[in-house]
C-alpha cells in the first residue's frame, strides 16, 4: 500500500513539473544564443531585516534545472548586488522581450541543459518602513501591472513555475514582537527568527506575507470547518483606524458565508489557511488582491477575492494572456451568474504580446459577459459549473493557458468552441467604458504605504 502511494506521487510530482517545463515561454534570440526559461526547483530565502542599520537583505539560493541550452532567465526589479551560478558570479542584466511587453533579468552565462545552484543577493527596499520598535514590510502583488508580481522584492520566476519557497527571516536587533501574516507555515524559533514554509504548487503569484510590530493591528483567529472535514485555520485582522464598523465578527461573518457558497459549488477549501486583511481598499475607490487562501480587501470584495482561492490561484494562469480567465468567472459571479443568449462586441484579452504579464482589464466587463454567454450556450450540459468543477479537479495548481482552457471545454462539452474564442477572446481591442476601470485600476504605490 505504502509503496504504492510512494509510486503514485512520484509519478504525479513528474507529471507536476512536466507541466512548469512545457509552459515556459519561448526562447528568444539573445547575445550568441538564447534567452531561455528555466524551472526552479527550490527557492531557499534568507530575508534579514536590520531594526537598529534601518536595512533590510535578501539571499536567495535556488535549485535551477535548465531544460534549454542558453542564457537563463529570472526576474527581479531591483538590481542585484551579487548573482552566483555554481560558485562562480556572473552578471544578470536588466533585458526587453522580442516585442518590448516586458523586461526580464538574462544571466549573462550560456549553460548547457542540466541543473544548476543559483544565488541571488538584493537589498529589499520596496514597501518598507521601520517603526520605533519594529518594521512594517509586505510583499503585495497586482495582476493589473507590469512586474507587479514578487519579483518587486525578490528574485522569483514568471508566473508558470511552481516552486517549493522557504523563508528564512531574521528581525535583528528587535526588542519587541513581530506578526507575520502568511499562507505557509510559521514557526518562530526565538522571538527574532522565524521559518515559513510554503506549499510547493505556490507561483509567483500566490504568496502572501506581511509583517507589522505587534500592537499595529487587531486581529481575530478562529477556524472554519470544511465540508471534508479539515479545520481551516483564520485570520482576520485590520488597523484599528481603518476598522470595518461591524468589527473584525462582521468581517468573519461575510467571510464564512462566502466559504460555506464556494464549498457548496466548487467543493473543499483548496489551500491549508485563510489570511483576510481589511485594508479598507473600497474607501479608495479600489477593489482588492487575490493570494492563495488570502486577500487584502474590504467588505464590499471580499467574496470576490476568496473566489479567486478557487479561480486564479487554485485554477491558476500560466501568463497574462490567461489572466482574463479568472476575473472573467470571478466578475460573472459577482453579477450572480447571468446567462446571455447574445453578445456583442470582442476583445482582446488572450491576444497581447506572447510574453506580455498583466491581465487585460475587458475580463471584469467583457469578459464576464462572455462566460453568461458560454453559461447559456451549455445550459442543457448544466451550463459552465460542472466543467468549472471538472477544471479544478484536473488542472488544480497547475497552471494553465488560454489555450488549455479551451481544450479542456472542448473536450468536457464534445463540441469545438475555438471559433468562439477566436471571436471574442483574439480580436481586437475594444475601449472601455471609464465605469469598468474604478475598481479595478492600477493601485498606486502611495495607496500600498498608506495600508502597510
Ligand atoms: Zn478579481
Amino acid at each position: 500500500m505504502k509503496m504504492l502511494f510512494i509510486f503514485v506521487f512520484t509519478i504525479m510530482s513528474a507529471y507536476a513539473q512536466d507541466n512548469d517545463v512545457t509552459h515556459r515561454p519561448k526562447s528568444f534570440n539573445y547575445l550568441s544564443g538564447n534567452a531561455v526559461f528555466v524551472d526552479f526547483e527550490e527557492a531557499i530565502y534568507d530575508i534579514t531585516y536590520d531594526i537598529d542599520k534601518k536595512k533590510a537583505e535578501v539571499i536567495a539560493k535556488f535549485k535551477m534545472n535548465v531544460v534549454e541550452a542558453g542564457y537563463p532567465i529570472f526576474d527581479l526589479i531591483q538590481e542585484p548586488t551579487l548573482v552566483k551560478v555554481d560558485g562562480l558570479e556572473v552578471k544578470a542584466p536588466e533585458v526587453s522581450t522580442p516585442s518590448n511587453e516586458t523586461k526580464i533579468r538574462v544571466i549573462n552565462k550560456k549553460l548547457s541543459i542540466g541543473r544548476y545552484d543559483l544565488e541571488i543577493q538584493v537589498p529589499l527596499t520596496n514597501l518598507i518602513e521601520y517603526t520605533t520598535t519594529g518594521v512594517k514590510s509586505a510583499y503585495w502583488v497586482t495582476d493589473l501591472q507590469d512586474r507587479n508580481y514578487l519579483e518587486r522584492y525578490i528574485p522569483v520566476n514568471l508566473e508558470y513555475d511552481r516552486v517549493k519557497m522557504t523563508f528564512n527571516i531574521n528581525f535583528k536587533g528587535l526588542k519587541t514582537k513581530q506578526h507575520l501574516f502568511a499562507n505557509g507555515l510559521v514557526k518562530w524559533t526565538t522571538d527574532q527568527k522565524a521559518t515559513i514554509d510554503f506549499p510547493e504548487y505556490f507561483t509567483v503569484n500566490s504568496l502572501y506575507f506581511h509583517t507589522t510590530p505587534l500592537g499595529e493591528v487587531e486581529l481575530l483567529e478562529t477556524t472554519f470547518k470544511s465540508v471534508n472535514g479539515r479545520e481551516i485555520p483564520v485570520a482576520v485582522y485590520q488597523v484599528p483606524e481603518d476598522s470595518d464598523p461591524e468589527g473584525l465578527n462582521g468581517l468573519k461573518n461575510v467571510a464564512l458565508r462566502v466559504f460555506n457558497e464556494l464549498e457548496k459549488d466548487y467543493g473543499a477549501f483548496p489551500h491549508p489557511s485563510i489570511t483576510i486583511y481589511n485594508a479598507n481598499l473600497g474607501s479608495m475607490g479600489l477593489g482588492g488582491m487575490e493570494y492563495a487562501g488570502a486577500t487584502v480587501t474590504s467588505k464590499s470584495a471580499l467574496a470576490h477575492e476568496l473566489f479567486h482561492s478557487y479561480f486564479a490561484r487554485a485554477m491558476t494562469p500560466a501568463n497574462g494572456n490567461a489572466g482574463w480567465i479568472d476575473e472573467a468567472l470571478a466578475s460573472w459571479r459577482d453579477d450572480g451568474y447571468p446567462r446571455l443568449a447574445t453578445l456583442s462586441g470582442t476583445s482582446s484579452m488572450a491576444a497581447h504580446a506572447p510574453y506580455t504579464r498583466k491581465t487585460d482589464t475587458a475580463a471584469y466587463g467583457f469578459g464576464a459577459r462572455f462566460m453568461s454567454f458560454l453559461d447559456n450556450k451549455f445550459a442543457s450540459k448544466g451550463g459552465l459549473k460542472p466543467f468549472m468543477n471538472k477544471l479544478l479537479e484536473k488542472k488544480i495548481f497547475e497552471p494553465l493557458v488560454t489555450e488549455d482552457f479551451i481544450q479542456e471545454m472542448e473536450l468536457f462539452y464534445g463540441e469545438k468552441v475555438q471559433d468562439m474564442f477566436n471571436k471574442y477572446v483574439y480580436g481586437k481591442p475594444q475601449k472601455l467604458k471609464s465605469a469598468q476601470f474604478h475598481l479595478h485600476r492600477k493601485i498606486s504605490g502611495v495607496e500600498l504605504r498608506s495600508i502597510l
